[in-house]
């Protein structure tokens, strides 16, 4: 197979996502642009202006999902896809999301210019809340659009100021008519930042996730017995402090114990009352085990389960442990992970294998029509952080297999 010479333009793709990145610019460099605000507004409505410079029919759906269509000869044929975020994290990066918008929009202004027709209609999208960090839970409206979440349920998560989602989606202008449902699709890619240090380690400018891995979420609660620092002899103490530390250490070195690919972290934890010269009587943390193999992080959890329970009783800690989400690692399509290795071989981009640590709007698709990812390098590892970055040669190279990985499906029947 010969790739055609056609290639995207680095430049605009660099100069849209500069545009882009002006839109909630944060003073460390970084963008905040939240789901529903103001600047997500002002950035949809800057792709939607984009998309109809290029002839793309725009809809918009009662999630605000925001679609692209690009016609082709025959369009009844189910189309191919590509798409990701415009939100972002607070004090978020410039390129975690938005990169896969602006590139998949790269690929359909170099089609346009080149005026290159596909058999099936392309499609870009971006997806309403993918980062759940203003309204819980993220991927919302992939999910609701995949009809693994409830659209109302969805409308009726509020925000911590207590405003529903429903009502910002309509307050930014940005509640369509058309319905939040699945469709068939030929194909789905979504171009991503690695948002880890893999790609930069082994010196690959692509990597093709196989898919993402498990997630297994806890929250732990433990009681003590609150009294003053003081006075009270530290034999005979109730510090839920204390026991969360050990049981933290625990979390951290469950990993090695068990071998095999996992991560396990504690990101989150709140102590009571939470000053100097009481002793805490009352700890909440979570515990976030990710693997690619569902059974190992079940077998890990059983395991430190145990030590919690241990460690509770050593300090007279009564503990309370929620299971509180658990999702099953999950394949991408073979066929499509197997084609962006092979275009990024022929345009020259040392490339690999790899696995998703993180969720993406690509979880959902996934269960709708056969998808796949493709990463580019993060440098230094880092992202939902102002210093998140990548090299703009690298956001092209990923855009170029993009752009041919979207062609051959478009062109297949
Ligand atoms: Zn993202």
């Amino acid at each position: 197979m010969n790739r055609s010479n056609l290639r995207v333009n680095a430049n605009r793709l660099r100069l849209s996502l500069e545009e882009m990145a002006k839109i909630g610019a944060t003073p460390g460099g970084g963008v905040q642009r939240l789901t529903l605000t103001d600047e997500d507004r002002q950035a949809r409505d800057l792709f939607v202006k984009w998309l109809l410079e290029i002839e793309c029919k725009v809809t918009v759906d009662e999630m605000g999902n925001i679609f692209g269509c690009r016609p082709g000869k025959d369009n009844s044929l189910a189309p191919v896809m590509s798409g990701s975020h415009i939100d972002s994290q607070p004090r978020g990066g410039r390129f975690d999301g938005i990169l896969g918008v602006m590139g998949a929009l790269e690929v359909l202004r170099t089609l346009h210019e080149n005026k290159v027709q596909t058999e099936r209609p392309m499609v870009v999208v971006d997806w309403t809340n993918e980062e759940g960090s203003r309204f819980y839970p993220a991927m919302m409206a992939s999910g609701v659009w995949a009809e693994a979440i409830q659209r109302d349920w969805a409308y009726d998560r509020r925000d911590i100021t207590g405003k529903r989602f429903e009502d910002e989606l309509v307050r930014i202008g940005y509640k369509g008519d058309a319905p939040c449902r699945k469709f068939p699709v030929h194909a789905y890619y979504e171009l991503h930042i690695e948002q880890g240090p893999m790609l930069e380690r082994q010196q690959k400018l692509i990597g093709a996730p196989k898919g993402i891995l498990c997630l297994h979420w806890y929250d732990v609660h433990l009681s003590g017995e609150a009294n003053q620092v003081g006075p009270t002899p530290m034999e005979g103490r109730h510090d839920a402090l204390v026991a969360a530390a050990e049981m933290i250490l625990k979390v951290r070195g469950l990993p090695g114990r068990m071998g095999g690919n996992m991560v396990a972290t504690v990101g989150e934890i709140q102590n009571y009352p939470n000053s100097r010269n009481i002793i805490p009587d009352r700890v909440h943390f979570t515990v976030d085990i990710r693997s690619w193999d569902d059974d190992l992080a079940l077998r890990a959890w059983d395991l430190l389960r145990k030590d919690f329970e241990a460690i509770a009783a050593t300090h007279g800690c009564p503990i309370k442990i929620d299971e509180t989400w658990r999702v099953g690692h999950s394949p991408f399509d073979e066929i499509l992970v197997q084609r962006v290795l092979e275009v990024a071989d022929e345009l020259g981009y040392p490339n690999m294998l790899w696995v998703s640590g993180a969720g993406h709007d690509a979880s959902y698709t996934n269960h709708v029509c056969p998808t796949a990812m493709i990463f580019v390098p993060s440098i230094g590892g880092r992202s939902h952080v102002e210093i998140e970055n990548s090299r703009w040669e690298d956001c092209e190279a990923g855009c170029n297999v993009l752009l041919h990985c979207l062609l051959s499906g478009a062109n297949e029947f």
